[in-house]
């Protein structure tokens, strides 16, 4: 996986999707002209499976001059909310893209409810009134015809007035379907006279008490990228079988030879993380997170608030790609892919999570000096920033060991190490309190090691950051580890998916210092915390409390715990 990873500067072949595409353009298709869409149901936030689908449904009109709409699929009024309609148009924006227009299924409902009629003026369609039970045990079996309901064959007459029924809420929820009348043997179950209306009595976000009877998936979506003059509706792989339902309604409603078509690739799954939405919801509802945006969360707002970039998140599609398999993609992937992109971007300080004192005990008390560091190693443009050394510093607690082992290359003592930006210090030993804990660590410095100095090539082979007691400020570090320690959430299907959660999932740690550089960040804005990780000022933070989110670990500890 990371070595695929790494060679992401290579061109890249075209996928699937694409092939198609340049091959319905070279045949003339459309006029040239292709259109996608994303179709969000406003049910919840967005999560990175999303990202994929709007990466390659905005991306395919980005490259090929096409035009991609935002259409919320909003036919289940029970679980949809303008909140979520909201927050899906902020995400989408903020991973880089943007619709033509935006649309709503139920802009639809006259539509397709006038299509509806028509179907079952033609004897297409009929009011079923068996409960839901009694329709799933004849729809028999991929090997067995289903039985035909008794209501198959009512008049047209009596058809069109319970679904005017249904319509105006005369009828109750769950007394009446309708559905259409295509084949009950046929080796296709989506054909076996599929529901395509039924009584939600809800009111919805945008139609209110309009309607009391709502359109299926299948009768909404083939049927409103056919209104919208949708060319290539690109879904995932579990509608493969849908499809030959999406084609035969579009036949049934179409007055010429335009024909949207639907192409499925897999849907990304990622290891330790659940991706439904309706679990999302759940981990929401429960608190058993802060919130959608709660950064351990998988949702677009969580990665964001997380110190993910959008650069990274599309980078990461990209590495994926699209085919006709589905599978699990490893979350260090992402993690991977956040990394690359800070490592450009982020601007290096100083911060202490463990402190623990160190006390140059040569270095006079009084004195202050300004010492200069560079803000990105990586971007010679980056420029540099000034940091205040002075006689006490804190350290972090793990870079002194007073009985270490050989190749502890940081403070001991006798031992000699380099503070970043600053001198060479020589470690001459350690105060303890009763407990035996040490709670100060001494040194002694060379004057002439300082950094950038001719005469500090001298070699050593630690280096440790630091930060100035007198100019340290507070700030309180959340340390996020995988919210999930199962690593494939969907194996075990019996087994509840709160009981896979991490109970160490979040670690806070307050009184750690950082130096003042950081005093003007704004929310959200991202840091490489040097030899530690990425990490990003958390909105939450306040006058009096400082917080960073940890974005992500420098290196991949989790694969060397795994590798042990
Ligand atoms: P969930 O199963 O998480 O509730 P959904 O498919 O119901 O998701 P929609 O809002 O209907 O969510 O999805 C909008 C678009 O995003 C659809 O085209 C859907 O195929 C796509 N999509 C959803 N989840 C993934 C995923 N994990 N990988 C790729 N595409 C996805
Ligand atoms: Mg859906």
């Amino acid at each position: 996986m990371m070595e695929n990873a790494e060679n992401t500067s290579e061109k890249k072949s075209l996928n699937f999707i694409e092939v198609i595409v340049e091959n319905d353009l070279k045949e003339g298709i459309n006029d040239k002209k292709i259109q996608t869409r994303f179709p969000p149901e406003p049910n919840g936030y967005l999560h990175i499976g999303h990202a994929k689908a709007i990466c390659i449904d905005f991306g395919l009109a980005k490259k090929y001059g096409g035009i991609c709409n935002l259409r919320f699929d909003d036919t289940n009024p029970v679980k949809e909310d303008v909140e979520y309609v909201d927050s899906i148009m902020e995400d989408i924006k903020w991973l880089g893209f943007d619709w033509e227009n935006v649309f709503y299924a139920s802009d639809y409902f006259t539509q397709l409810w006038d299509f509806a009629v028509k179907l079952i003026k033609e004897g297409k369609a009929y009011i079923d009134e068996q409960s839901a039970e009694e329709i799933a045990k004849q729809k028999g079996t991929p090997t067995q015809a289903g039985v035909n309901s008794p209501y198959r064959d009512r008049p047209i007459e009596e058809n069109l007035d319970l679904f005017e029924k249904m319509r105006i809420g005369e009828l109750e929820e769950g007394s009446a379907v309708l559905r259409a009348k295509i084949d009950m043997a046929s080796s296709n179950m989506h054909f076996r006279d599929p529901i395509i209306y039924r009584i939600v009595k809800h009111p919805h976000h945008r139609t209110g008490t309009t309607w009391q009877a709502y359109p299926m998936y299948d009768f909404a979506h083939g049927q409103s990228d056919y209104f919208e003059g949708v060319t290539h509706s690109i879904c995932t792989l579990e509608f493969v079988p849908h499809r030959p339902l999406y084609d035969w309604f579009i036949d049934q409603l179409a007055t010429d030879s335009y024909r949207p078509h639907q192409y499925e690739f897999n849907r990304l799954n990622l290891t330790y993380t659940v991706m439904s939405k309706r679990k999302l919801l759940q981990l929401v509802k429960e608190n058993l997170v802060s919130g959608w945006d709660d950064p351990r969360m998988p949702t677009i707002c969580g990665y964001r608030r997380r110190g993910y970039t959008p650069e990274s998140i599309r980078n990461f599609i990209d590495k994926i790609g699209y085919t006709k398999v589905d599978g699990l993609i490893d979350v260090a992937l992402l993690e991977y892919s956040v990394r690359e992109d800070l490592n450009k971007k982020a601007t290096r300080v100083s911060a202490v999570i463990d402190p623990i004192k160190l006390i140059i005990t040569n270095y006079q008390e009084d004195k202050t000096e300004s010492l200069t560091a560079q803000n990105n190693p990586e971007d010679e443009n980056a420029g540099s920033h000034e940091v205040m050394f002075s006689r006490e510093l804190f350290i972090e607690r793990d870079d002194f060991m007073e009985d270490a082992p050989k190749k502890y290359f940081r403070l001991t003592p006798g031992q000699e190490v380099r503070l970043k930006n600053a001198y060479i210090v020589k470690c001459t030993g350690c105060k303890k309190n009763d407990d035996g804990e040490v709670v100060e660590v001494y040194a002694e410095y060379d004057p002439l090691t300082k950094s950038g100095m001719s005469e500090s090539s001298r070699k050593v082979k630690g280096t440790i950051h630091w930060v100035s007691c007198n100019d340290a400020i507070d700030m309180t570090v959340r340390l996020y580890d995988r919210l999930f320690n199962v690593e494939d959430t969907l194996e075990d299907k019996d087994r509840d998916f709160r009981e896979m959660m991490n109970p160490d999932s979040l670690k806070t740690l307050k009184n750690c210092k950082i130096e003042p550089f950081v005093k003007t960040a704004k929310p959200l804005d991202s840091f490489q915390f040097q030899r530690i990780g990425y990490f990003n000022v958390d909105p939450d933070s306040s006058e009096s409390e400082l917080i960073f989110n940890r974005t992500v670990s420098l290196k991949d500890s989790w694969a060397k715990e795994k590798n042990k």
